[in-house]
């Protein structure tokens, strides 16, 4: 079967390797869509993602779905032919965090496509994968797999959006209206936000955010906009860009007493107004990837609570992996998914 691997800084290579053999408590996936998710761009264009360097070369993608090809043991919940999700996570289970319930934090974590653990964790674009079959969820026939292939990074929303605790009747800013925040302002509309605003430099995201689920899109490089926007601030500020002028919006125009969720991954140390945490009193808290919500994510899809299709901009085939990446870095792109 042919499997991307990433060698290097803008170095794919597809390269036939023997098809994987599950092991007993897994099953055997052919995957059919998987999305470009902003780390794998890190990863391409990089060869690393913040501090995650991988030792060897290994093969990106995370945000899947697929067709049972074999079931192994498990013939009766997952058989040949189920149509299914993966979620890329597998936590130890033995961990003290797992043990707490805290899966995303795991001290041993392996996330598919991912160098966050040693040695890196290979993902989805191969041909087939052998996945945990409690990781792979059925969908249903009203969702197709390139929808699907978007729970992963909608998980990631709902757990940011559970970090700012209840939203219901809040006035929201999501700054970043890349794929993450336009899902974040899916999520906080669905979950009954009152007043939903969303800032970025880019007008065709701001245009989409608009048409989806935004009251009012920010120009993010006028920052008069923010403030008047702002007015006593923001009750709940979900940063989602990773631009550090972003998470000093978030500090400044957040209101007395509201929350900020910092989600965006920051390329380093960031200089921050500290004392607007003090005088007032606001509560920080991070967000990183999702634990116990992608069934709860499979379930706003299922019920098409939220339409995800919107935000997939392009689909490129499995053989043209590098036109996709060429393709997720164009400017007006929100999410490029690849078909298999
Ligand atoms: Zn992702
Ligand atoms: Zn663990």
């Amino acid at each position: 079967m042919q499997a991307y691997y990433l060698h290097g800084p803008r170095d794919l290579r597809a390269t036939e390797i023997e098809q994987p053999q599950p092991s007993p408590h897994e099953v055997l996936v052919r995957v059919r869509a998987t999305g470009i998710c902003g780390s794998d761009i890190h990863y391409y264009l990089h060869g690393k993602n913040g501090d995650f360097v991988p030792e060897r070369p290994f093969v990106l993608g995370h945000e899947s779905a697929g067709e049972i090809v074999d079931s192994g043991v498990f013939t009766d919940t997952l058989p040949v032919g189920s149509r299914v999700a993966i979620d890329p996570s597998h936590p130890c289970r033995a961990c003290a965090h797992c043990r707490e319930g805290n899966e995303n934090h795991c001290s041993h974590m392996r996330y598919f496509g991912s160098a966050a653990c040693s040695p890196p964790q290979d993902g989805a674009f191969r041909e087939y994968v052998q996945v945990n079959a409690e990781n792979c969820h059925l969908i249903p026939e009203t969702m197709d797999y390139r929808q699907a292939a978007m729970l992963e990074p909608l998980s990631i929303a709902v757990h940011g959006v559970g970090q700012a605790g209840s939203i219901a009747g809040k006035r929201v800013l999501v700054t970043g209206a890349g794929p993450i925040g336009q899902l974040i302002g899916l999520v906080a509309r669905h979950y009954g936000a009152a007043d939903l605003a969303v800032s970025d430099i880019r007008p065709d995201a701001l245009d989409l955010a608009a048409l989806l689920w935004a009251d009012q899109p920010l120009h993010a490089d006028q920052p008069d906009t923010v403030a008047q926007a702002a007015g006593e601030g923001f009750d709940v500020v979900i940063e989602a860009s990773g631009a550090p002028a972003a998470l000093q919006t978030a500090y400044r125009h957040c209101k007395a007493k509201g929350t900020i969720v910092q989600l965006g991954v920051q390329g380093g140390p960031v200089e921050l107004p500290v004392n607007l945490v003090m005088q007032k009193e606001l509560t920080i808290r991070g967000s990183f990837r999702f634990a116990h919500v992608f069934g709860k994510a499979l379930d706003l899809l299922a019920r098409q609570k939220i339409d995800v299709t919107p935000l997939i901009s392009q689909c490129v085939g499995f053989a043209d992996l590098q036109a996709g990446f060429d393709a997720a870095l164009q400017a007006e792109t929100i999410k490029v998914v690849i078909d298999y």
